[in-house]
């Protein structure tokens, strides 16, 4: 595990997971990550991210948003969380008004539920999946 030089999160969490594509970049965006640092802090509980940086072909490989995803910005982050948790972490993510984004993906495998928060610039967008 190396260390991202963002705390709470290693290279590894935040790396492109694609197959035959960048070999694991992990361009987060540096105006997203102390957001997410920040709202980390604040709920005192992991995030453990399903998905963060995507390259374009990974991204077109796996997404409905093609090769121009907000995952490919490095400003977009699936973050692992179910139950309670997600209540928490929805609540705060909109309460602080730095993220623009919300995908809540909260039915079948309690492991495999996420929400994805952005901070794509413009109108705020939810969705589900
Ligand atoms: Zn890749």
């Amino acid at each position: 595990m190396t260390n991202s030089g963002y705390q709470y999160f290693t290279i590894e969490e935040l790396s492109c997971h694609g197959e035959n594509c960048c070999g694991g970049q992990a361009s987060m965006n540096s105006e997203f990550m102390p957001k997410i640092v920040s709202l980390r802090r604040e709920l005192g509980f992991a995030f453990i991210p399903s998905s963060a940086y995507r390259c374009p072909l990974h991204n077109s490989n796996v997404s409905s948003t093609g090769e121009n995803g907000p995952h490919t910005t490095g400003r977009a982050m699936d973050i692992l969380v179910c139950y309670d948790q997600a209540v928490r972490l929805l609540e705060a993510a909109i309460l602080s008004g730095m993220f623009t984004g919300f995908g809540l993906n909260q039915k079948g495998d309690p492991a495999e539920r996420f929400i994805h928060l952005d901070d794509i610039p413009g109108p705020k967008r939810i969705w589900t999946y």
